[in-house]
């Protein structure tokens, strides 16, 4: 059993978590961060690190490395096509093109090199508080018997950083409720007519609940779609690998590999950003505290709110004072941005009649 205690435990390493994990270790602070699956972890994105995320990881002296990118390295954008076989609107951006494994794993080596400590294997279970300390119940699994065992760890703040299924989140506010929309995605060897310097999102409804998309990384071309519950989501992307045939010269030659995933359902009609930071010494950071824009951009307010809890804690010295009210002012930036942001692209696109 290990006995051990700590300044901050944190949960989940994808950007947010490492890079609080980062800011706090750099402030000399005993940093635990904790991570449910084996690392590197493969996680289930586009992999588009826009110019927003890349300045604020400059301003952090992290430049990301070459080593990380694929082909293409540099981006030119996003193109949207809001009806079928409309003209595409160019939204520039020169993004980072990433394989999140590899990306994430470096954000988690900078934690590491900081002087965090990584536990991977290890989920988070529940929390208790005595006096003024948290304990966090883990499960550790062991990778060579897989047996699993559960210990507890004291620490004085903690940060959920576990993503969109937040169970940080689940636990601290157990009548909230998001619904879910599946996500699925194939990549193939073969060609296609689209710039590989471009991510395509496809908005009109019938090729898919939210918008279909097509990029392509070291060569391979990426075709996913979404699907509100009860609909079929294999349906969607047959069809939509039909359109590409037809529309933008796709010939599928091998298929490599299929992923798919859970994620909030944030193009819902009448769906309102669930924004939920933390209580007492809890905070919640990145996707656990909802923190994305509407087209599933999530990367950059990771990162913002993952810098600010770690800030907002350093800064807690008077103990009467809220740690969330700090955390608030601190992001309240990013809040009116991402607000701002979800309004105006719903009154745009609800005026189109699609994606809903
Ligand atoms: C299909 C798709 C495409 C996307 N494309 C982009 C894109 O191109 N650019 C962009 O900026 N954003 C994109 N996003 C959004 C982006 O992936 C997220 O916003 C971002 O990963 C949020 O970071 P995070 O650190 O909050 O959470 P995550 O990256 O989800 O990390 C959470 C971590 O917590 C771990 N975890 C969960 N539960 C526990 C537990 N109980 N105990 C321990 N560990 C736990 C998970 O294993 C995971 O490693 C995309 C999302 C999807 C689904």
């Amino acid at each position: 059993m290990k006995e051990k205690s700590f300044d901050v435990i944190i949960v989940g390493s994808g950007p947010a978590g490492a890079i609080a994990a980062k800011k706090l270790a750099d402030a000399e602070k005993n940093v635990l961060l904790i991570e449910k699956k084996s690392l590197p972890r493969h996680k289930i994105c586009s992999g588009l690190v826009s110019k927003e995320a890349q300045n604020i990881l400059k301003k952090e002296s992290m430049p990301i490395p070459k080593a990380v990118c694929v082909r293409p390295r540099l981006g030119k954008g996003v193109q949207i096509q809001l009806n079928m076989n409309s003209e595409f609107i160019k939204v520039p951006d020169r993004f980072y093109n990433v394989l999140r494994r590899d990306f994430d794993y470096w954000l988690v080596l900078k934690a590491s090199e900081a002087g965090a400590e990584v536990w991977s294997n290890t989920e988070f279970q529940n929390f208790s508080s005595k006096q003024d300390k948290l304990i966090i119940e883990m499960k550790i699994k062991d990778e060579i018997t897989n047996q699993n065992k559960i210990i507890n760890v004291n620490a004085d703040y903690l940060i959920g950083a576990d993503g969109g299924t937040s169970f940080v989140r689940k636990i601290l506010y157990p009548d909230f409720k998001l619904e879910y929309v599946a996500i699925f995605q194939e990549y193939y060897k073969g060609k296609i007519d689209l710039d590989p310097r471009y991510f395509y999102a496809f908005l009109d409804k019938r090729l898919s609940d939210g918008y279909a998309w097509s990029n392509q990384k070291n060569g391979q071309i990426i075709i996913g779609v979404g699907a509100f519950k009860g609909k079929d989501i294999q349906k969607f992307h047959a069809k939509f690998i039909e359109y590409l045939e037809e529309g933008y010269g796709l010939r599928i030659e091998e298929k490599i590999r299929k992923e798919g995933c859970m994620e909030p359902n944030i193009l819902k009609k009448d769906f309102k950003p669930g924004f939920k930071f933390g209580k007492n010494n809890i905070l919640l950071v990145g996707e656990a505290a909802g923190l994305m824009n509407i087209f599933g951009e999530g990367i950059p307010a990771a990162f913002i709110s993952g810098i600010e809890a770690a800030n907002s804690i350093l800064s807690h010295t008077d103990k009467t004072q809220s740690l969330s009210d700090i955390y608030l002012k601190r992001i309240s930036k990013l809040l009116k941005k991402l607000t701002k942001n979800w309004e105006n692209l719903d009154k745009t696109l609800s005026t189109f009649n699609i994606i809903r």
